[in-house]
């Protein structure tokens, strides 16, 4: 392969023809037989598949219970209500994540306290959290970036101490395991996003975890209109059209449609999930001798979902800048993106809470660096190779 791309590399023509997508999703057969399926059945909003979904998702992670969402951002939303977190309250979040994370707790008319990031994996630094809490802290959401886990011992720790609880934004941790333990069981609520992009996908969807059987009740409530299932139970007498509204709920419920596709994605989900790490591994083996990439980080006891493939520029090493390089490489025909342009850097969190550049430097410094390489099941090793081509071309033309 090396002798390949030394030859290719003299060569001006774009490493690919036919330009390679930054994301596709990964749909087969058995999603499109079981989503007809579903339409057939006469039962197409939440229903059996739901039940029949959360059923073995909550199998899958190895928690008590799992309530379906219509997104990742409606769970953890409603992870914050049903907490009766709001006006007042201090919810620490960390700055390198989507936004949707902060915005939760602006919905609930909670404070998001944003802090930085560890340098190797970029997920919440526990010294930082500690440093953030104040007596009004109610809760923090741990990240499990690009589907690596986040310190969940540490984070524990600083949370059983503080009496805070812990919600985590598993968007991209489907799969991914701390300890042996798998994301979703680490805490007191966990939410999985379905979004087109993720590892799991139901087009839109998510699915919150817990094991705590008071608080799933409370979230199941919150998730639809706030209308208690246990009245139906308790008042049966009074008949099937009778429930009370016990709390001002969302709308957030998971139809059958997108259960079926859930379900057929689920059950492929660990041979999806072990073609994610071979990508990766394909990745690491094309670049781990470029001194001007720094590869993801991968700590020992933990098993990395492979959601993103971050690579960090040495820009120090280089002529040309982030944005140059993602420029050279959709020229070269392949597609990339940025995760995540941090949340101190967005003007609403920036100027409503004062943020400032220097108050992130881990985060600040990483942003300028960062560039997520194609990575999804739809790949070819081919892909993969004319990808590791392209970064090394364009590395090899602008090296300082
Ligand atoms: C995708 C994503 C979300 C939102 O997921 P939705 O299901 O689209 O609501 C939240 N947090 C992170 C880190 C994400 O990447």
């Amino acid at each position: 392969m090396t002798i390949q791309i030394m030859a290719s590399s003299v060569n001006q023509a774009p490493v690919r023809q036919a330009f390679l997508p930054y994301n596709l999703p990964d749909i087969e057969q058995g999603e499109i037989d079981e989503v007809i399926d579903t339409l057939r059945s006469g039962w197409i909003t939440t229903g059996p598949k739901t039940k029949e979904f959360e059923r073995r998702f909550a199998g899958y992670v190895g928690a008590r219970h799992a309530i379906a969402v219509n997104s990742c951002t409606g769970g953890l939303h409603v992870a914050l209500a049903a907490a009766g977190i709001g006006l007042g309250d201090e919810v620490i979040v960390p700055t390198m994540t989507f936004c949707a994370t902060a915005n939760v707790a602006v919905h609930v008319g909670a404070t998001p306290v944003i802090v930085d990031v560890e340098p190797d994996t970029l997920n919440i630094a526990p010294q930082s959290l500690e440093a953030a809490i104040t007596p009004r802290t109610r809760a923090v959401m741990p990240v499990h970036l690009y589907g690596h886990p986040c310190d969940m011992d540490r984070i524990g720790e600083i949370a059983r101490a503080h009496r805070l609880l812990v919600i985590e934004d598993a968007a991209h941790a489907v799969g991914a395991e701390w300890c042996d333990r798998r994301v979703g069981t680490l805490s007191s609520a966990t939410v999985f996003s379905f979004y087109a992009t993720k590892n799991l996908t139901t087009a839109e969807g998510g699915m919150i975890t817990s094991d705590d059987d008071e608080y799933a009740e409370q979230m199941r409530i919150w998730v639809l209109h706030g209308i208690s299932h246990d009245a139906w139970k308790r008042y049966s007498a009074e008949g099937s059209w009778y429930y009370e509204v016990c709390v001002p709920g969302f709308k957030y419920n998971l139809t059958d449609l997108q259960s079926a596709l859930g379900l057929r994605q689920l059950a492929r989900l660990e041979a999806m999930t072990l073609r994610r790490a071979e990508l990766a591994d394909m990745y690491r083996a094309g670049l781990c001798d470029l001194a001007e990439i720094e590869l993801p980080a991968h700590r020992p006891n933990i098993r990395h979902a492979w959601h993103l493939y971050a690579i960090r520029l040495r820009l120090e090493r280089l002529k040309i800048n982030r944005a140059e390089f993602i420029e050279r490489l959709k020229s070269e025909g392949i597609g990339t993106s940025v995760h995540f342009i941090p949340l101190h850097r967005q003007p609403y969190y920036r100027d409503r809470f004062g943020l400032q550049p220097q108050d992130f430097p881990v985060a600040d410094a990483a942003y300028e660096r960062l560039i997520s390489l194609p990575l999804y099941t739809k790949m070819t090793a081919h892909d993969v190779e004319d990808v590791i081509e392209a970064v090394r071309r364009i590395v090899q033309r602008n090296r300082r």
